[in-house]
């Protein structure tokens, strides 16, 4: 999983504090000799998941030597005006289910596309070259905004509009839920995947009152659903 090229350098991890960027926060500390974080604040309901982010966050630090040494700062940006406009059954009080743009209504219209510019702003003026996020198109949920071909024409874009080269690691991107939960486990072993069940937020609900093998949530909403599948076939798997 080693990437020779970028290993002693930089890298800005969109860090949500859910199952996926905890992983891929884990991974860019693998491969990368420093690592920021930024997550966004954009009204979701979810927001106990900014709680989650600093508890992975800390004791993300004593999972692999070296670890704490090369994990640097944390930058949280509000983007509630953002969260307003483009308001979703993520961020308002609305049925989680298909809407008519045969779209999940949890769908919040351009959040990758926003989450990487801004990240972006933030990873020139820190001299980063490199933006890792949890984007996946295996499980994908229908977001078009996942898929690696929007990645591919944003990192285009963004290259050119900052007039430096900018890489987006995406290294879920072709994985299944299992799969995300086996590189846990290579990434950080026992412990990595203790944290990620008892520390890291998935749910779209919030809720934390829930506990399952796989860690908290209601159980019933779509990514409780992925989240539990993932861990029932790694678990399978692994029998
Ligand atoms: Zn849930």
């Amino acid at each position: 999983m080693k990437n020779p090229v970028s290993h002693s350098s930089a890298a800005l991890v969109l860090f949500s504090g859910g199952q996926d960027s905890a992983t891929c926060l884990a991974w860019a500390l693998d491969h990368f000799d420093r690592v920021e974080t930024i997550g966004f604040a954009y009204g979701q309901i979810h927001a106990v998941e900014m709680d989650a982010r600093l508890r992975v966050r800390d004791a993300m630090r004593a999972i692999r030597a070296g670890w704490a040494e090369r994990l640097g700062g944390d930058h949280v940006v509000d983007l509630s005006g953002y969260g307003a406009v483009a308001e979703s059954a993520l961020t308002a009080d609305r049925a989680i289910e298909i809407g008519e743009s045969g779209l999940p209504t949890t769908f919040v219209p351009g959040r990758n596309l926003v989450f990487l510019t801004v990240a972006s702003a933030l990873a020139w003026r820190r001299g980063m070259a490199v933006l890792v996020g949890g984007m996946c198109e295996t499980d994908y949920s229908g977001y078009p905004d996942c898929r690696r071909e929007t990645i591919d024409a944003q990192e285009r874009a963004l290259s050119l509009g900052l007039d430096t080269p900018i890489t987006i690691e995406t290294p879920l991107m072709h994985l299944s839920k299992a799969q995300t939960w086996a590189l846990a486990g290579e990434l950080g072993g026992d412990a990595l995947i203790h944290l990620i069940r008892e520390d890291t937020h998935t749910c779209y609900r919030g809720d934390r009152s829930h506990r399952h093998d796989w860690g908290y949530g209601c159980g019933t909403c779509p990514a409780c659903e992925l989240r539990a599948r993932g861990w029932q076939e790694w678990q399978a798997g692994r029998a």
